[in-house]
């Protein structure tokens, strides 16, 4: 039979996943049993909506054998089952094409990530097997299929004649080696561990049958006491899942490390969340909600495949898998389950979308995250502070979508890093450290810390002692004009606005200057061309030059719609202001008397400077690295 190959990323994938060393391999089980607890939810789910599917719940299970000589393990449901499409697309596949960048060479760390980044799936099943089949028949098809693989070099598929829905799944156990005892598996008493371990709220029955030693009945009753008992063997059907949903059990009664293993499972996360959030709550429409806060944002998760919502429960019958209307999108990275009877089992996904109880459900969630983030903010700085990390950037998306609607709701979660404190802040910590005389709140944008710090026009606030927010993240210049001003303090860009720190005097002074200097300055606009205008400026204290915008678009804006294919053009308006009191200002003022040409040369390099110190490109690099090298030859 011919052999399929897997896509090519799916292929390196499992690759990785059979060599590494490191993780985990008990996560299969959980894994495949997941997938079977899916599958029997699915059907069930189909079976409301469409009466001619005869499905009775309490039919539903999974069954788990092992045979010990044959080194077997077999997972099956009576599910939704795949048809011969289903089969290719599902077990071919393992990560979506493009979703994944692989290095040539890489660290067992670097491949634990690629391999946890995505959920290990039912490849894990390679991690201990040599050979897996599946059979498998839809609810949707006459027919039944097997699909066949032992490993990288493809798989088969071919017709079979089970009469049944549902899938089965055997995997033959890789032999002990130095490294692992694949064999452990093949006990009852592993088994039974591992489902109680990371499978013990699946709401349908793990069946197992297991054959346990029971003392004959006529031996018990003999009367000869010296006669050996005797023994016989009894298979009985064990359930080993308490198939307790796990948000339904009394909090108290759950470990912390229970709440990790059922995210880390249902969520296909490597790692443990960094907040598990409880809520139950009864009134008009009761509920209970299972939430959490990842620890690191997915791999997707600024991405457009990232699919935001919560997975709705409707008395323990999974209805949706991710109901995005539950959440918020800058709460989008919340995961988690919401299990209420206020809803009816057969809704559409449509109306389940537009029904008033999820609305309100939606809205006491929404403030439910939005108090614990709050007092996770207060109480707990460094927690708050590694969440900000991964997610502080949804959070300040969230200020300005939606036209800012939604700004007062994210405002005091946002955190910007202030350049007194030299650590994150939120805009309320900055707005009570606010100096005497200090009106406004002050900011400057730039591709790193040490950048902002360094721009020219930070100087002058410095000198008063004023905080300044240094913004390095692309969102927070959009955020902040969203914001426009926070407890009625307007918000001040020290790149561009005025800043309102000189005296009448000082600011006399230099409306003098420029008024003098108009065709001087005129001539250097002329000059440089790209500029709207050159002016003399209090803005700057020991830095020649610096560039300023006018307008709504600063420098670190044009340079993220530089770097958006549809930019339409927008462009910042720049000018270039000079420091009337730095001795180069002398200078042009005798080269504009005496010397067209050097005065020419002089501002080019003035202007590249600026535009260098902005972060901007220099056109002409070549001409402006001469005309230095000229002025330093002299
Ligand atoms: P995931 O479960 O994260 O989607 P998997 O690799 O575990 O990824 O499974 C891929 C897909 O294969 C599932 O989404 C499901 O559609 C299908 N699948 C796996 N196991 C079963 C099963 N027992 N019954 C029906 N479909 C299954």
């Amino acid at each position: 039979m011919e052999k399929k190959e897997f896509k090519s990323e799916s292929k390196r994938l499992l690759d990785l996943m059979i060599n590494s060393i490191y993780t985990n391999k008990d996560i299969f089980l959980r894994e495949l049993v997941s997938n079977a607890s899916d599958a029997l939810d699915k059907l069930y789910y189909k079976s409301l909506t469409n009466k001619d599917l005869n499905i009775n719940k309490e039919d539903l299970e999974i069954n788990i054998a092992y045979d010990k000589d044959a080194r077997e393990i077999t997972i099956s449901d009576n599910g939704i089952g795949m048809t011969k499409d289903e089969l290719e697309d599902n077990l071919g596949t393992i990560a979506k094409s493009g979703s994944l960048s692989f290095k040539e060479t890489m660290s067992e760390e670097e491949k634990k990530n690629i391999i946890g980044q995505f959920g290990v799936g039912f490849y894990s099943a390679f991690m201990v097997s040599d050979k897996i089949e599946v059979e498998s028949k839809s609810i949707d098809s006459e027919v039944g299929y097997s699909w066949e693989s032992e490993g990288v070099d493809g798989y088969t598929i071919k017709k079979n004649n089970i009469k049944d829905n549902g899938t089965t799944i055997k995997l033959h156990l890789k032999n002990d080696d130095d490294e692992f005892e694949y064999s452990k598996y093949l006990d009852e008493y592993e088994i039974k561990d591992l489902i109680k371990k990371y499978s013990d709220y699946v709401s349908f029955p793990i069946k197992m049958e297991v054959v346990h030693e029971h003392l004959k009945e006529d031996s018990k009753k003999k009367k000869d006491k010296d006669a050996k008992p005797e023994y016989e063997k009894v298979k009985e059907i064990e359930v080993l899942n308490s198939m307790i949903p796990i948000w339904k059990k009394n909090k108290n009664d759950v470990k912390e490390e229970d709440y990790n293993n059922f995210y880390m499972n249902k969520f296909s996360d490597y790692d443990k969340p960094l907040k598990v959030i409880t809520s139950s709550v009864e009134g008009i429409t009761s509920y209970k909600a299972l939430l959490f806060i990842p620890s690191h944002a997915p791999y997707d998760f600024y991405s457009k495949e990232y699919e935001k919502g919560l997975s709705i429960y409707c008395n323990g019958v999974m209805i949706m898998e991710k109901c995005a209307n539950l959440l918020p999108d800058y709460f989008s990275f919340v995961k988690g389950v919401v299990d209420t009877e206020d809803l009816p089992l057969n809704i559409s996904r449509e109306s389940l979308q537009e029904s008033k109880n999820l609305k309100l459900i939606a809205k006491n969630i929404e403030t439910k995250i939005k108090n614990e983030l709050k007092d996770m903010l207060d109480n707990d700085r460094d927690t708050y502070i590694s969440f900000f990390k991964s997610f502080g950037t949804q959070l300040k998306y969230g200020v300005y979508n939606n036209y800012g609607m939604d700004k007062e709701k994210v405002q005091d979660l946002i955190m910007f890093y202030s350049n007194n404190e030299d650590k994150l802040i939120t805009l309320k910590e900055y707005v009570d450290s606010m100096k005497e005389k200090q009106e406004k709140i002050y900011y400057a944008t730039g591709e790193s810390l040490e950048k902002v710090r360094n721009m020219p026009q930070v100087e002058l606030v410095k000198e008063k002692e004023y905080d300044i927010l240094l913004l390095t993240d692309y969102v927070d210049e959009f955020a902040i004009s969203a914001l426009r001003e926070y407890e009625g303090k307007s918000f001040v860009n020290i790149e561009k606005d005025e800043l309102d720190l000189e005296s009448e005097e000082e600011k006399e002074k230099i409306k003098e200057s420029n008024d003098k200097n108009k065709d001087l300055l005129s001539k250097m606009k002329d000059i440089i061309s790209d500029v709207s205008e050159v002016k003399f400026t209090n803005r700057l204290k020991t830095y020649p030059v610096c560039l300023t915008t006018k307008g709504e678009v600063s420098i670190e804006m044009q340079k993220v719609f530089d770097s958006m294919p549809n930019s339409m053009g927008m462009k910042a308006d720049k000018i270039l202001e000079i420091n009337d009191k730095h001795p180069i200002s002398k200078k042009l003022k005798k080269l504009y008397k005496e010397s067209e040409k050097d005065f020419e040369k002089y501002t080019k390099i003035l202007y590249s400077q600026a535009k260098l110190i902005a972060g901007l490109p220099v056109d002409d690099a070549t001409e402006i690295s001469n005309l230095i090298c000229d002025e330093l030859s002299k």
